[in-house]
């Protein structure tokens, strides 16, 4: 192995889905840049289950995320890991900076920190909540419920290199000390992720911009614990064919609903891969070619946009280059998951027949049934 492909070897991406509903397009195309990445690089791409808030995430949720990520042939490394399992050690991390006076028991209840807000806004002053708990030695703390809070300098700048959005920098002032556990004991979304990336070894972060603001927290995380910080490439999200953001009235956008309208897991990566992503001008090429062509240089800066044309051409594409028995088959299987009558033999050899001319003019397996 020279010395480039050991550096190679060491990338570790992740894909972090909340189970709290299906898998939409959004959420497919971060997994595939992480897993396109990884497989690119010959590194390793990991899944962590973000199942921490009980009340909205299931293990049904689950199940049909890592349904959907095998059907579209995106094999992860190792065994998915749940972020509900680690909270001893999220707990055990913020204890950790509290013994280094990096972090501090604040007990300032909501009542007052909202109290505290309005009179900062009555006079005219930043609203950022400043605990007066921040100093207080152990021997003068009360014996009540608290939160721990993460110690923020108050001055300079916290910066973080994003492979899209170039230099992204927070002034401190801006940032407060942000609670790291709550009060019940359990740990905050913002930390839990960072020790998680952390301990996973992950080396490049690559999500939705949603998250860039999140990262200027992250970042004093990692600060605050001297660990290094990975590699950060927030993806602009993904807007309707009208160029506004995506609501109800873009249909349904779940993966499996792409599946169900008879598209094949090669078409839907390939336009998935599309949306936000570039090489030269290709349109329409396989997923091995796509692992030889990825970098991070080719995602766009501009949000993406949905366009069901492309979908379909892209897909037309695929199905005349489409392997004849291969298709029969998922034609089959597609019937079957629709509850049709089973096929008969001589209707199978019918179909067999007829794919080598259906497939020059059909977009999805419906359309060649
Ligand atoms: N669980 C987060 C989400 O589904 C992912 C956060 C991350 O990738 O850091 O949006």
């Amino acid at each position: 192995m020279n010395s480039v492909d050991q550096d190679k070897s060491t990338i570790v991406t992740r894909f972090a889905p909340s189970p709290t509903g299906k898998m939409h397009i959004g959420g497919a195309r971060t997994a595939l840049f992480n897993w396109l990445f990884a497989r690119a690089n010959n590194g390793t791409f990991l899944l962590r289950i973000e199942d921490t808030d009980r009340l909205r995430s299931s293990d049904r949720a689950t199940e049909q995320i890592l349904a959907d990520l095998r059907w579209l042939g995106l094999n992860w490394d190792r065994e998915p890991i749940s972020q509900r399992e680690r909270v001893a050690r999220h707990v055990g991390a913020a204890r950790e900076l509290l013994s280094e006076n990096l972090a501090y028991r604040c007990f300032s209840t909501p009542d007052e920190i909202a109290t505290a807000r309005k009179e900062a806004e009555a006079r005219g002053k930043p609203t950022l909540f400043q605990s007066p708990w921040r100093n207080t030695p152990e021997s003068a703390q009360p014996d009540l419920p608290c939160t721990i809070r993460l110690k923020t300098p108050e001055t300079g700048v916290t910066r973080v290199e994003d492979a899209i959005h170039g230099s992204v920098s927070w002034k401190n002032e801006t940032l407060d000390d942000m609670i790291i556990l709550r009060s019940d004991g359990s740990p905050t979304y913002n930390f839990a992720v960072v020790v998680d990336d952390h301990d996973m070894g992950i080396s490049h972060v690559i999500r939705g911009d949603d998250h860039l603001s999140n990262t200027a927290r992250q970042s004093r995380v990692y600060d605050a614990f001297g660990w290094k910080l990975p590699k950060f490439a927030h993806i602009p999200l993904i807007l309707s064919e009208s160029g506004k953001k995506l609501s109800k009235r873009d249909g349904d956008l779940g993966i499996d609903h792409f599946r169900e309208l008879g598209f094949t897991p090669e078409s839907v990566l390939n336009y998935l891969a599309r949306l936000g992503w570039s090489h030269g001008d290709d349109e329409c090429f396989g997923v091995d070619q796509a692992v030889e062509w990825f970098s991070l240089e080719g995602l766009g800066k501009s949000p993406a946009r949905l366009n069901q044309s492309k979908l379909r051409n892209i897909s037309l594409q695929h199905m005349k280059i489409s392997d004849e028995a291969f298709l029969a088959d998922e034609v089959l299987k597609l019937r079957n998951r629709m509850g049709f009558p089973e096929l008969d033999k001589i209707a199978k050899e019918r179909l067999l027949r007829a794919i080598p001319i259906l497939k020059m003019r059909s977009a999805t397996l419906i359309e060649l049934n």
